[in-house]
């Protein structure tokens, strides 16, 4: 049985007193749920949150982390750094990253590293391009990042990671794939996952949807076999998100 998670990516959103407003109106609706909540604001927001969230079951995570240590890498964040600050997950590998910022599967997969090395939980993001998906691409895309995200990391380690299925073209565009198309694409992961550990691990990592989620089509994604809640941006930043904390069947 897999717990579901739902977790919303700020992004580059959101001030410290936007999010304390935007907390202080979510927060007694997002507590308790049956489902794993997660708030991922901008590094600069964290402390607020996580003190908001003090009295709360929900967790709160960043959106990056550098893969060294510490040192001279100016205007980067260290995983000891966030796990200090009260940190407890981490987005590693997200689209945005890999596009604007040039982050390759060798980056991310030393990010991967790092991040469980300091007891984070990484939220790995993995996705196609458009142009994959109508090549007929898209699966053995995913499948080869999945392989390098995952180089050199042992069985109870990707146990501890949450992996996120998210098509380029459905993030932010509200084109969000159908519930079989993503089903297809995460039940291809764990087939990966399979083949690099077993069918016990991989029956045991959470595999999420993101992609245009909304409080009208949750539902129907996170009933499928393999989707195990959702990575949610837009909608994480509106009051809605409270419904899609409320929504899911765990599988
Ligand atoms: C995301 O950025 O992770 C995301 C899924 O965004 P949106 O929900 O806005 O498509």
């Amino acid at each position: 049985m897999r717990r579901t998670v739902v977790a919303a990516n700020w992004k580059m959103n959101m001030t410290p007193s936007q999010a304390e407003e935007f907390i202080n109106a979510i927060k007694t609706d997002i507590n308790g749920a049956d489902n794993e909540v997660f708030i991922i604001p901008p590094f600069i927001a964290i402390p607020k949150v996580i003190s908001l969230l003090e009295d709360t079951d929900v967790k709160v995570g960043a959106q990056n982390l550098y893969f060294e240590e510490k040192g001279a890498f100016t205007g980067e964040i260290s995983a000891e750094m966030l796990t200090d600050a009260g940190v407890e997950a981490v987005v590693i590998g997200h689209s945005e990253r890999r596009e604007y910022f040039s982050e390759d599967d060798e980056i991310i997969n030393k990010k991967l590293k790092k991040a469980i090395e300091h007891g984070l939980t990484p939220i790995l993001c993995c996705g196609e391009s458009l142009e994959t998906r109508e090549e007929g691409k898209a699966a053995e895309w995913i499948e080869r990042q999945i392989t390098q995200d995952f180089d050199g990391i042992g069985r109870e380690d990707a146990l501890k990671c949450i992996i996120a299925y998210e098509p380029i073209w459905a993030i932010g565009t509200g084109k969000v794939a159908t519930s079989d198309q993503a089903e297809e694409i995460c039940a291809k992961i764990r087939e990966k996952l399979t083949q690099l550990y077993d069918q016990e691990a991989a029956d045991g990592i959470r595999i999420l949807y993101g992609g245009s989620v909304n409080a009208g089509n949750c539902a129907e994604l996170f009933a499928k076999d393999n989707i195990d809640g959702g990575l949610i941006g837009g909608a994480g930043l509106k009051p809605e998100f409270t419904d899609i904390v409320k929504t899911g069947s765990p599988n």
